[in-house]
């Protein structure tokens, strides 16, 4: 049975969590999930790094383990550009397997020092595979401030437009961190008649190493008064993660309030910033 699980309510609240490093032991994040318990967002998805084969595979592990004990769908990331199309029906059976029907499907970064295999050029390619292989609900990613490799933003509208005919019914998005230019993507994908629901991720900025990480990835805007209050607490922990949550609350109650159809919470593995979010927005996801 697929579980559609964006279209069960009016407005969707999820997680993004990631699988420990392959030097740590599993248990890491099962510790995390624990202090997560009670939050209760509609579902939690977990990632998997594009490295293909040499990665830590755990991610159906995880996905698993978060429905059976946290009776929480969950969502598996794929990105396939490092898979052949055999390794991922390995995959695709192992997820059957573990009773995980929401895939996340996704290319995946090309890596400098490592040839991407060829069966799979873009994610639409997979979607449309995922398709082929039976009862899955696919969700495709997307980018408010245009893919870092699309020709321009129209035709990465364009090949969005691919993925959803592809198969893919539900979206998530890149982080952003003005809502500006999720609106913008917004219009655009309705007048390219991409009809889909679309979730808007949101990431709290809540250290120092997260700051330089954000001003590193040049593909996503930091606006003056986002810059201003890094800049201003940069140097204080507690001050920079309030800040970081209260801009991370600011932006989830602007976009819910313009009836956005979900937002995508990058916890980063935090269960405290989590916490503090879903506790100053629970009521506006009900309403
Ligand atoms: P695509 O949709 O294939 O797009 C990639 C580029 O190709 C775009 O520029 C697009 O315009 C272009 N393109 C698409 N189709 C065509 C076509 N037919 N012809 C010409 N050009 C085309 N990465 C991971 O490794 N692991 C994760 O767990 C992970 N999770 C993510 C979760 C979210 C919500 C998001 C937004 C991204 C995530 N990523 C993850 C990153 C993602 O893998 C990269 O951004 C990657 O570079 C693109 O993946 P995609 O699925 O969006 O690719």
């Amino acid at each position: 049975m697929r579980t559609d699980i964006l279209f069960k309510k009016k407005t969707v609240f999820s997680y993004e969590i990631f699988p420990p490093r392959r030097s740590a032991p599993i248990e890491t994040i099962y510790h995390t999930l624990d202090r997560m318990k009670g939050q209760q967002p509609d579902f939690i998805s977990v990632t998997l790094g594009a490295g293909g084969t040499g990665e830590n595979l755990s991610t159906a592990e995880i996905a698993q383990k978060i429905q059976e004990e946290q009776f929480l769908p969950s969502v598996a990331h794929l990105p396939a550009v490092n898979f052949s199309k055999d390794e991922i029906l390995i995959i695709l059976e192992e997820l059957k397997e573990k009773k995980v029907e929401n895939i996340l499907a996704l290319r995946g970064d090309i890596l400098p020092n490592k040839e991407p295999k060829k069966d799979f050029s873009y994610a639409s390619d997979l979607v449309a595979f995922i398709q082929e292989q039976g009862d899955f609900n696919i969700i495709g990613a997307c980018y408010p401030e245009t893919h870092g490799d699309a020709e321009s933003s129209v035709e990465d509208i364009r090949n969005l437009k691919r993925k959803v005919d592809a198969g893919a019914n539900q979206l998530i998005t890149q982080l952003f961190f003005d809502n500006n230019y999720f609106y913008t993507f917004k219009e655009k994908c309705d007048i390219a008649n991409i009809n889909v629901p679309i979730q808007a991720g949101i990431m709290p900025v809540v250290n120092r190493k997260q700051i330089e990480r954000m001003i590193k990835m040049s593909s996503v805007t930091l606006p003056t008064k986002f810059l201003k209050m890094m800049e201003r607490y940069e140097h204080n922990p507690e001050a920079i993660r309030d800040a970081g949550i209260a801009y991370a609350i600011n932006q989830i109650v602007d976009l819910v309030a313009q009836g956005a159809d979900g937002i995508h919470l990058y916890t980063m593995n935090n269960p405290y910033v989590a916490q503090k979010i879903r506790d100053a927005t629970r009521s506006l996801f009900n309403a």
